[in-house]
């Protein structure tokens, strides 16, 4: 079984539920090292994607996920809008004109996305952001498509691979963004930006996976 374009708006709808459940959560990561906007940015930036969300058909998962991307871009101001609008405009030329991905598709979408977000921030591995739990995301996907894993399967496993990196975050000491202005100051937190990217992997298993 693939991941239909009715799925990927199921997840989006999930991602936004998820959004609205943690925006306290995020605002509090946010405001130990940044400043306190993350929760309310991407909820309101959700909450924009589902509105256009509407007006967009389930034959084409590119165009669903084009519609999220836009919508982030030009609701979110701040670092993570653009960054996740990059994630999300990246997954859909990927995916554009597809109506079903396959657990390759779905990997291959994912390393646009976050090749995207790296471009354009410019983080790597370890400098405490959003890339922290993408990455790992990613090589657990691909690890997983490698040794012939279930759907399923690999899906859980990616979203493992975020949490562990999101958790990985709390010691670090930020090089990019906000947070970095607080040099050692920033250490002992967990990353708003790493939690909201676990939340995405997380709903992607729960949805894909079931
Ligand atoms: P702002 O920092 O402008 O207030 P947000 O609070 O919405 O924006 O988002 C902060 C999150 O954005 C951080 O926790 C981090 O994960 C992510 N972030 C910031 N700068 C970068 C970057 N250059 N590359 C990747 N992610 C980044
Ligand atoms: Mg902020």
């Amino acid at each position: 079984m693939g991941i239909t374009a009715a799925d990927v708006r199921a997840w989006i709808e999930d991602y936004a539920t998820a959004i609205g459940e943690h925006r306290a959560e995020l605002v509090q990561l946010d405001t130990a090292i940044g400043d306190g906007d993350h929760g309310t940015n991407m909820d309101r930036g959700m909450r924009a994607a589902l509105e256009q969300l509407a007006k967009v058909g389930d034959d084409d998962v590119g165009a669903l996920l084009k519609s999220v991307g836009m919508s982030l871009i030009s609701k979110v101001g701040g670092a993570a809008g653009p960054l996740y609008g990059t994630l999300f405009m990246r997954m859909a030329t990927a995916t554009a004109g597809k109506p079903e991905l396959d657990l390759g598709e779905w990997a291959e979408a994912v390393a646009a996305g976050v090749a995207g977000v790296q471009q354009r921030g410019k983080a790597e591995a370890g400098d405490k952001t959003m890339v922290d739990s993408l990455l790992p995301a990613l090589d657990a996907l691909r690890s997983a498509q490698s040794e012939g894993a279930e759907l399923a399967d690999a899906l859980r496993r990616s979203a493992d691979a975020a949490r562990d990196g999101m958790l990985a975050t709390v010691p670090m000491q930020a090089r990019k963004g906000r947070a970095s202005y607080l040099g050692p100051r920033s250490v002992d937190h967990q990353d708003p930006g790493a939690t909201s990217s676990e939340l995405l992997l997380r709903t992607a298993a729960e949805r894909f996976g079931g």
